[in-house]
C-alpha cells in the first residue's frame, strides 16, 4: 500500500543542535552533596540511575529539599549526578556520570539527542512517536511523547518537575509546535509526593481530538482524557508485523483501545476483524479510526465487554488473535495473581485459534519478566493439548529504547505464536 504523505512533516526542527557542556552548576540551583554506604556504589559505576535511601550514609547540604545532587562514593570520590527528593524511597534518579551542568543547555543536549534518533529512524509517513523515553534517553521521570505538531509531556518526578521551564523551553526550540501540553498523573507521582497536573503548558491548546499518523495510516488521539498520553505508540512495529499476517485472515483484536491492531489488520487485507475493549470511549474512537482509514464497510463488529468472560464464552475461532491486554501487575506482590491472569487469557485465546492460525499476545507488567512470561504462556498452551510454536518474539518499537543499565524499562513483551492444529 502507498503510504500517503502526512499532514506534516515528522520534525519541525531545524538541525540538532549542540552545546558545549559547562560542568559548574548555575548558582540558582543549590546542589547536595551525598556519600553511598560502603559497597553500595557499585550500581551506579556501572550506570544504574536510581538510588534508594537505604543505600545514603549522610547528606551534605539542603537535605529536606528537592534539587540537583552530586554523588560520592564512601571514600569521597565523585560518581555522578542527579535529581534528588527527599520525600521519595527512591531518593535520586541519576542524570548524568560526567561533571556537566544540569541547566536548559544539559536537557536541550539530551532531547536533541534523542530526538536526532527519531529522525534518523522513523518514516515521514509516521507523525506520532515517543521523543523521550525517561531513563531509556537518560532522563529519568520524563516522558514526552509527538503528537503531529504537538508536544505531550509526563513529569514523574520532583526532580524534573523543577526543570519543567527549562524542559519546555527546549522543547519549543527544537520541535518549533503549535503547544505543549501537559498529563502529569499516577502512582509514581504521588509517591514522589506530587498532585496531578494535567494542561497546556506553552502555545495552543491541544485540540479535543488529534489527528495523527502512523506509517500512513490515520488515527484520532484523545490526549486530553485517554489512556496513558492518548495512544499506544509503543506497539506500532507489532501493529505493522500484524498487518504482514492478516491477508485473508479472520482476526479477534481483544484488549483493542481505540482499534489500532484493527486496522492494520484491514490494511493488511483480513477477511474480517472483531475489535474488543471494555471502554466505551476507546471503542467509538475505534470505529472513528475505521471509518477514516475507509474500513467501515468491512466485515467485522466493535463489541464491548469483558475479555475474560467473553473469551470463555465465545465459540467463535479466528485465524489470528491479538491479546494485548493492561498491566495486570502493578507491583511485584501482584505476581501470583497476574500470572493466574494471563494464563486464563492465553488458554481461552489459543482454545480459539483455527488449525495454523496465530495468536499475538503480550504482557507490559514491568515485573513480569520476559521468562517467566513465556512459561505461563507454555502452560496455557499444555492445558489446551495444542502444539504451538514461537515465530517471534515482540517488543517496543524502536522509539522507546531500553537502557541496558536499567533493564527494569523494558515492560512490554510480546510473542507471536502459531499452533499446529
Ligand atoms: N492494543 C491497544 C492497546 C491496549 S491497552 C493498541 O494497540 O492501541 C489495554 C486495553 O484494554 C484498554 O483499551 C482497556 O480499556 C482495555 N481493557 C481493560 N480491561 C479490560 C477487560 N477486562 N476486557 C476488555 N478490555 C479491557
Amino acid at each position: 500500500m502507498g503510504a500517503p504523505e502526512p499532514s506534516t512533516p515528522l520534525l519541525q526542527h531545524s538541525n540538532p543542535i549542540y552545546f558545549t557542556p559547562s560542568e559548574a552548576q548555575s548558582s540558582d540551583t543549590r546542589m547536595l552533596q551525598l556519600f553511598l554506604k560502603k559497597d553500595r556504589d557499585l550500581p551506579i559505576r556501572r550506570g544504574h540511575p536510581w538510588i534508594f535511601s537505604g543505600a545514603i550514609e549522610r547528606i551534605d547540604g539542603a537535605e529536606q529539599e528537592v534539587g540537583v545532587a552530586e554523588v560520592f562514593d564512601n571514600k569521597k570520590n565523585w560518581l555522578a549526578r542527579g535529581l534528588y527528593n527527599p520525600k521519595s524511597q527512591l531518593r535520586v534518579r541519576l542524570l548524568t556520570w560526567q561533571k556537566e551542568a544540569i541547566d536548559r543547555s544539559f536537557f536541550s543536549r539530551r532531547l536533541s539527542q534523542a530526538l536526532a534518533f527519531r529522525a534518523e529512524q522513523l518514516t515521514g509517513s509516521t507523525n506520532a512517536y515517543r521523543l523521550c523515553n525517561g531513563e531509556g534517553d537518560f532522563l529519568p521521570g520524563l516522558i514526552v511523547d509527538r503528537y503531529a505538531d504537538y508536544c505531550v509531556c509526563q513529569f514523574f518526578t520532583a526532580g524534573m518537575e523543577l526543570f519543567k521551564d527549562d524542559i519546555v523551553a527546549a522543547l519549543s526550540a527544537l520541535t518549533a509546535p503549535k503547544g505543549i501540553f501537559e498529563r502529569s498523573e499516577g502512582r509514581v507521582r504521588e509517591e514522589e509526593g506530587l498532585e496531578a497536573s494535567v494542561g497546556t503548558l506553552t502555545g495552543e491548546p491541544m485540540p479535543e481530538l488529534i489527528s495523527i499518523e502512523e506509517n500512513g495510516h490515520k488515527f484520532l488521539v484523545d490526549v486530553r482524557r485517554g489512556q496513558k498520553t492518548g495512544f499506544f505508540l509503543d506497539q506500532r512495529d507489532s501493529r505493522s508485523f500484524l498487518a504482514t499476517l492478516a491477508r485473508d485472515r479472520t482476526v479477534l483484536n481483544c484488549f483493542a483501545y481505540t482499534g489500532g491492531f484493527s486496522v492494520y489488520a484491514f490494511a493488511g487485507g483480513a477477511k474480517g476483524v472483531v475489535t474488543f475493549d471494555s471502554s466505551h470511549p476507546a471503542l467509538e474512537l475505534a470505529e472513528k479510526n475505521l471509518e477514516l482509514n475507509g474500513f467501515a464497510d468491512r466485515p467485522g463488529e466493535l463489541i464491548k465487554g469483558d475479555a475474560f468472560a467473553y473469551l470463555k464464552e465465545i465459540e467463535q475461532k479466528f485465524d489470528l488473535i491479538v491479546l494485548d491486554p493492561p498491566a495486570l501487575a502493578h507491583k511485584r506482590a501482584d505476581i501470583d495473581a497476574a500470572t493466574g491472569g494471563y494464563k486464563f487469557l492465553n488458554l481461552h485465546a489459543l482454545k480459539h485459534l483455527n488449525p495454523g492460525g496465530m495468536l499475538l499476545t503480550f504482557s507490559c507488567s514491568q515485573h513480569l519478566s520476559a521468562d517467566l512470561f513465556q512459561k505461563v504462556v507454555f502452560g496455557a498452551a499444555v492445558d489446551t493439548g495444542r502444539k504451538v510454536t514461537i515465530v517471534r518474539r515482540l517488543g517496543h518499537s524502536i522509539d522507546h529504547p531500553v537502557s541496558l543499565h536499567h533493564p527494569e524499562g523494558e515492560y512490554l513483551k510480546g510473542l507471536a505464536l502459531r499452533a499446529l492444529d
